[in-house]
């Protein structure tokens, strides 16, 4: 099985609305700040709204965002109608959690749950270009655009490393250095001794040296090493873990710890603001060493900027019980905290300041998939990924490719997402002609 089967965005779609649940029992609510507003859209019949790359769909059921997340990354939202468009922005410079709920012919609802910010309504023309280019505007005096200092190459292609041997690994990498230009990235998805999604936060790998052999290839040949570490999760069967991931869990309004899912119930959702789970990523990615004993040149850290903000109602992790900025804070504080490049899934903006190359893949594959995101953001950050049809033939991969330079992906539109393992595409050609027409494109 390759990189997508292993990896749980499906999952992660459908869980969206999960912490908002847990948070609407108990009986704090009315000691929680926050506040709602609520906007006419009952003359609309369409709606752009940012996920991930942006969605333009007709209003037929009701919808859901939790901000910040990758389904919805921006403050806004945009309703159309033939004749007329209605743009809504929260200008929220601190970025707190709001979910965006709308019901068709009726009001788009937001629920703030922290300070209330104004809440900004436009008339502009019904098109995509014009609601980005109005919150363009805002958007690129934030401090997450203002602040950005960062200095990881652009890279040329995203290479999966996704083998279970690190001497098929190197085999396959100097198959891609011969059909590449460097820089390039490689993702390393399968390096550690558990499977995927089993005993995080151990990342151990399994044959130690060989890996190490692997870094350093990766160093020498201006390839730059992006190693999967999980930035939310923590296996409840770790036994030498469980009483230090007890005590940094993320707690729910009644105190339980929150599961990844049900079929992933071993996997429970740390806070992001406590300090032992930012001290153990980060001696995680300072483990990450070549051997020559250099650090790697950079780390992937998974979910960060997808999964939906969860609410921690914990006592001692530092933060105030219920605080909604926690989450944000906690996820900044560990980016700090991360040298060297670093690729994150998911885009949600307040951590583009701290971001190089962010992995935008989940709905491409969907028809109503538009670029939203490249029309605020522009090449802010690298955008890379894209969805493949299984068994993907050249035509579709080469069409793949073009579509992708229309949304603002680069690298050649990779990590190519599928369930076909990459040197697959190589061996049969696929990917050398997709890379032939990414050049022609440049
Ligand atoms: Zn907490």
């Amino acid at each position: 099985m390759s990189v997508p089967h292993r990896t749980r965005r499906r999952v992660l779609g459908q869980l969206a609305s999960l912490p908002l649940v847990a948070l609407s029992r108990g009986s704090r609510a009315a000691a929680r700040s926050g506040g709602t507003r609520e906007i006419d859209i009952s003359g609309y019949d369409r709606v752009l709204l940012p996920r991930e790359h942006g969605q333009l769909t007709r209003l037929t059921t009701p919808l859901h965002g939790r901000y910040p997340s990758r389904d919805h990354c921006m403050q806004m939202a945009a309703f159309f109608s033939a004749r007329r468009g209605l743009l809504v922005i929260a200008k929220d410079a601190r970025g707190g959690v709001a979910d965006w709920d709308i019901r068709p012919g009726g009001t788009l609802r937001i629920h703030f749950h922290g300070e209330v910010p104004e809440v900004e309504t436009q008339q502009i023309d019904p098109t995509l270009e014009a609601a980005a280019a109005a919150y363009r505007q805002w958007a690129l005096r934030q401090s997450w655009v203002t602040t950005r200092r960062r200095t990881a190459p652009r890279l040329n292609f995203f290479s999966v490393a996704s083998q279970s041997s690190q001497a098929g690994e190197r085999v396959h990498l100097q198959r891609v250095l011969a059909n590449t230009q460097p820089p390039i990235g490689v993702w390393f998805t399968q390096w550690r001794r558990y499977g995927f999604d089993e005993k995080y936060p151990d990342y151990s790998p399994r044959e130690p040296q060989e890996f190490a052999h692997t870094l350093a290839l990766c160093a020498l040949r201006d390839a730059v090493a992006l190693p999967y570490v999980n930035a939310q999760l923590w296996d409840q069967t770790l036994s030498d873990f469980h009483e230090v991931g007890v005590r940094l869990a993320l707690r729910t309004e009644t105190h339980d710890t929150l599961p990844y899912n049900a079929e992933l119930s071993n996997l429970r959702y740390a806070c992001p603001y406590s300090r032992d789970w930012q001290d153990r990523l980060a001696q995680v990615r300072a483990s990450l060493r070549d051997a020559e004993g250099r650090r790697s040149q950079g780390v992937y850290l998974d979910m960060l900027a997808a999964a939906p903000p969860a609410i921690c109602w914990a006592e001692d992790h530092g933060h105030r019980p219920g605080d909604p900025y926690a989450w944000a804070q906690g996820q900044r504080a560990l980016l700090q905290r991360i040298d060297g490049a670093v690729m994150v899934e998911g885009n949600a903006e307040i951590y583009l300041d701290r971001v190089d190359y962010v992995l935008m893949h989940l709905w491409t594959d969907q028809p109503d998939a538009v670029p939203l995101w490249k029309l605020v953001y522009g090449d802010l950050v690298q955008s890379v990924g894209w969805r493949l049809p299984p068994a993907v033939t050249d035509e579709q991969l080469r069409n793949t490719v073009r579509r992708a330079r229309d949304f603002g992906v680069g690298a050649g539109a990779t990590p190519w997402m599928t369930s076909e393992p990459e040197s697959a595409l190589f061996a049969r050609g696929t990917a050398q002609s997709a890379l032939v027409e990414a050049r022609t494109l440049r």
